[in-house]
């Protein structure tokens, strides 16, 4: 088995989900009391948090690049980054290592492909749903259209998610604001939806949206299974 390295702490609510999913995974696929062989490098999400809402990407680089770096250096195969957003940096991340950077737009544009949806939409910080990083690699990589909720919409999502999700306060009056947006989408013609956020699957899950749902969280833990149990 190779060693899958985590950059996690973004939030460190995510970050167990991917521990847990990966673990579960490798466990029903092994057997027995197998686990996995992963090292977890976990920010303190306060100091990057701040970097983000001051905008301050640079610095954000060289925090992420150092984490990269030391999974790297204490054996990782590859980087797994816990978090949608923090893939605006992925380009940094990658050229700085040598081992795979096992990208989560990647891992969920191959769901999409294999589902043979063509229009979806994507929930996320507005830095995922607003920016260029996510979107084009969907629309240049995978050929799926990706569409938006509007500004007010967006605004709320990006709030529940920093306000709520990533400190592990779940609102059922979140999930009917979240809920209402994913139908408002289906209803412009959406077909399937991103949970393109790694917290909002703590929130939203299959059984109360009737379009194929996209758990980056889930998706991208197992890219990384099948990658630690791909014979190198
Ligand atoms: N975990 C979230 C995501 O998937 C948001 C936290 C962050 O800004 O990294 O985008």
């Amino acid at each position: 088995m190779r060693t899958i390295g985590l950059i996690g702490g973004m939030s460190w609510n995510s970050s167990l989900e991917y521990y847990r999913i990966i673990n579960e995974s490798i466990q029903e696929k092994l057997g027995g009391l197998h686990s996995a062989r992963c090292i977890l490098y976990s920010v303190d999400f306060g100091e990057l948090g701040k970097l983000q809402r001051e905008g301050k990407w640079e610095e954000l680089a060289g925090l992420m690049v150092e984490a990269a770096e030391r999974l790297q250096g204490a054996g990782a195969d590859c980087i797994v980054i816990c978090t949608n957003t923090m893939h605006k940096l992925a380009d940094d991340i990658e050229s700085s290592i040598n081992i795979p950077l096992i990208h989560i737009a990647d891992a969920t544009g191959d769901e999409i492909r294999k589902s043979g949806l063509s229009r979806v939409a994507l929930l996320g910080t507005k830095f995922t749903m607003e920016e260029d990083f996510y979107k084009t690699r969907l629309q240049q990589k995978y050929g799926v259209e990706v569409v938006i909720p509007g500004q007010r919409e967006r605004q709320a999502i990006h709030d529940i998610i920093y306000d709520e999700l990533c400190l592990g306060v779940i609102r059922q009056s979140s999930a009917e604001i979240v809920t209402a947006a994913i139908r408002g989408l289906i209803a412009g013609g959406a077909e399937g939806v991103i949970l393109g956020c790694t917290e909002l699957p703590l929130l939203i899950t299959q059984e109360s949206i009737e379009v194929p749902v996209f758990d980056t969280t889930a998706i991208h833990a197992q890219a990384a299974v099948d990658f630690g149990l791909r014979a190198s």
